[in-house]
């Protein structure tokens, strides 16, 4: 899902260094790295970036279906057909 705003055991705010620890990572320094240049120092801060999975793009496309069953059918047969 989304990355949590804050930091679920000290409540810093970690939301806004996320993309900025993804950009660091790719451009080839260790998280390590970017986490000392970020000055996300806990480890309660590491291990909550570190685990986040994005899934947002996965979920976007069954958005506003709650309420049109057939549509949500279609888009799931859709979405894992082009997964195999
Ligand atoms: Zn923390």
């Amino acid at each position: 899902m989304l990355i949590p705003v804050r930091c679920f055991s000290c409540g810093k705010v970690l939301a806004p260094l996320y993309p900025k620890f993804l950009e660091l990572v790719k451009s080839g320094k260790s998280p390590e790295e970017a986490f000392n240049e970020l000055g996300i120092d806990r480890y309660c801060c590491r291990r909550t970036i570190l685990a986040h999975v994005d899934l947002y793009k996965d979920l976007l496309p069954f958005g506003g279906t709650l309420n049109r069953p057939e549509r949500l059918k279609k888009l799931v047969q859709r979405y894992f057909e082009g997964k195999k």
